[in-house]
């Protein structure tokens, strides 16, 4: 069977890292590409950074692969999260030989909520001087959040940490972690919990003693990108959005204006979005493939700047294809 696969490389790197991530699944199988434009240059074009299009293609294909929009990022991601009813982000963060890292042994998995916490957007001005934001945590979310990430855990051969801040947010992170732990209870899991904040501090010092983080929102918005400077920069930090029946694949990073158009973008975390994706659609072989090849480019090179050398992204391409 011919997968259908939405392309959106939106802005600034996104439009120099997909393409060596479609190159590369193409490599591996036979998936069918259709490429459909979102963010910064569309909206200048036609005042829309979404186009209806693009968003009822993330609905109707199997799986999008998405690089990064720039100031409207938050117009693209969040529609086209929700297209798709993604209730769960997984962020890996993994330290590869060949790359410097803060801490080679890091092998984490970040399960984050991904429709509420502090960016469900409900936030309203009371006068001119004060500004609110509710922070939303219902039941059935983090039940479901709460149950993949367990499975994800399980499945991979990860022992799991339920991070919270339910000493402070009695009300709703007591809902996240008696939920959580009423899910451990029925799939006879084993899990510890931590507060987010400490946890952030052990995260630095020994990441090794930590596998699946299951995280509110906001929390695993924010432990990943920190784990991402223990493992080697956000160059490498692949996410998968997913839903009942879609996913949405990206990297973690953004448009990175500052490098944008230079052809130095390191293309790994896309190309590992990429892999997340065969893994999504029932294709472990060429998951594997697409690792393996990543594992054996990073071990031996060529590296972009951001990892210390001077390859272009194009040379990194060819590395991977050569060995796929
Ligand atoms: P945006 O507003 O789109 O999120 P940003 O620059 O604020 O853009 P990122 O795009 O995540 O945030 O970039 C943060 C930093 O990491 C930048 O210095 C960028 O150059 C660097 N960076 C991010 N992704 C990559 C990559 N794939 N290769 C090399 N450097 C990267």
């Amino acid at each position: 069977m011919t997968e259908t696969i939405t392309v959106i490389p939106g802005d600034g790197i996104g439009r120099e890292v997909v393409p060596v991530a479609v190159a590369v699944l193409d490599a591996v199988g036979d998936f069918e590409f259709t490429e459909y434009d979102a963010g910064d240059r569309v909206k200048e074009a036609t005042g829309e950074a979404l186009p209806e299009e693009t968003k009822r293609a993330a609905e109707e294909s199997d799986a999008t692969l998405f690089g990064a929009a720039g100031e409207s990022a938050a117009d693209v991601v969040l529609p086209l999260r929700s297209a798709i009813d993604s209730f769960a982000n997984v962020r890996p963060a993994r330290a590869y030989p060949g790359v410097d890292a803060l801490h080679p042994d890091a092998d984490l998995v970040f399960v984050r909520e991904n429709t509420e916490g502090v960016y469900a957007g409900i936030e309203s001005d009371l006068t001119e001087e004060v500004r609110t934001l509710t922070r939303l945590i219902t039941e059935p979310a983090s039940r479901a959040i709460a149950e993949f990430g367990f499975d994800y855990a399980a499945e991979h051969d990860y022992e799991v940490t339920v991070a919270h801040k339910a000493n402070v947010m009695r009300r709703t992170d007591g809902l996240f972690l008696d939920t959580a732990e009423r899910v451990a209870d029925e799939k006879g899991a084993d899990y510890e919990t931590a507060l987010m904040d400490a946890l952030a501090m052990h995260l630095v010092m020994n990441p090794a003693d930590y596998g699946v983080v299951i995280c509110p929102n906001l929390a695993g918005d924010m432990l990943s990108d920190l784990a991402a400077g223990l493992v080697g920069g956000l160059g490498l930090l692949p996410s998968a959005n997913i839903g009942p029946e879609r996913a949405l694949f990206e990297p973690v990073h953004g448009s990175a204006p500052d490098i944008a158009g230079e052809g130095v973008a390191n293309p790994v975390a896309t190309v590992l979005s990429a892999a997340m994706c065969c893994e999504f659609l029932e294709r472990s072989e060429s998951a594997e493939r697409i690792r393996q090849a990543v594992m054996e480019v990073l071990a031996d090179g060529p590296h972009t700047p951001d990892l210390g050398g001077t390859a272009a992204t194009e040379d990194v391409e060819r590395a991977l294809l050569d060995r796929l």
